[in-house]
């Protein structure tokens, strides 16, 4: 079954007619992923919450060392310039499943904000998310808080093999999630949205031909609702 908010045009999906794909995109993820959740009894959100706490402890070690290594020369060479480089407009991929974490632990003023900002959108060189303060999620996708440009990895890394190191054991453990050669939080997750009849093109777990090949190599199951 897919989901009217899916299938139906709305009101809301009209006016969206004249949004690029891309925001298309983001705002019905959100929307899908706040009704649902809103709509799931206290003791499936908090099954959700419980199911992503190793990975929230993966992204606040990942913060740990951003901040700790990043937090200078990020700030010195994107933010005080405004370049913000690594934040490009529509330059990310962002997973269902990104989305579903975020809104799992974003307050409802917080969401509002989101789509306020997308449905605003006035254009221009910089990720929609972007906003004086830095990014408007709680939670920002995983692709974001995993890149690091050439100058930051250049002036913090290389040299440094100790750092080196425990990078890419950060790396490793962002697998652990995100990558399908085992059952992963991110798959697991869309598949819980996708039972219940949603569905997204952020699902990727469920749609990329590369990631589904993968899965069907490592003997995970790749066909949507099975
Ligand atoms: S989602 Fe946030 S961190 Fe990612 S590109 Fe946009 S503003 Fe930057």
């Amino acid at each position: 079954m897919r989901h009217a908010l899916c299938s139906v045009p709305t009101p809301e999906t009209n006016e969206m007619a004249s949004m690029n794909d891309y925001n298309t995109q983001q705002i019905e993820a959100i929307r899908m992923a706040r009704q649902h959740l809103r709509g799931l009894p206290l003791v499936q959100i908090r099954w959700l919450r419980n199911r992503i706490r190793s990975y929230m402890k993966f992204r606040a070690d990942v913060a740990r060392f951003q901040g700790k290594h990043f937090a200078d020369i990020c700030s010195r060479k994107c933010f005080a310039s405004q370049t913000s480089a690594c934040c490009g407009r529509e330059g990310i991929i962002t997973f269902f499943a990104d989305v579903v974490i975020n809104i799992l632990l974003s307050t409802d003023k917080e969401i509002d904000k989101l789509l306020e900002t997308i449905e605003r959108d006035t254009g221009g060189f910089n990720c929609v998310y972007l906003n004086e303060s830095g990014c408007l999620w709680r939670v920002k996708p995983i692709v974001c808080e995993m890149f690091l440009c050439e100058h930051a990895k250049q002036n913090v890394l290389d040299g440094n093999h100790n750092l080196g190191q425990q990078w890419e054991r950060l790396r490793r453990r962002e697998r652990r999630y995100t990558w399908p050669n085992r059952p992963i939080l991110f798959d697991d997750l869309e598949a819980f949205f996708i039972e219940a009849g949603f569905d997204s093109p952020l699902m990727y777990l469920h749609r990329s031909p590369g990631l589904l090949r993968l899965k069907a190599k490592h003997g995970l199951r790749t066909e949507k609702g099975t």
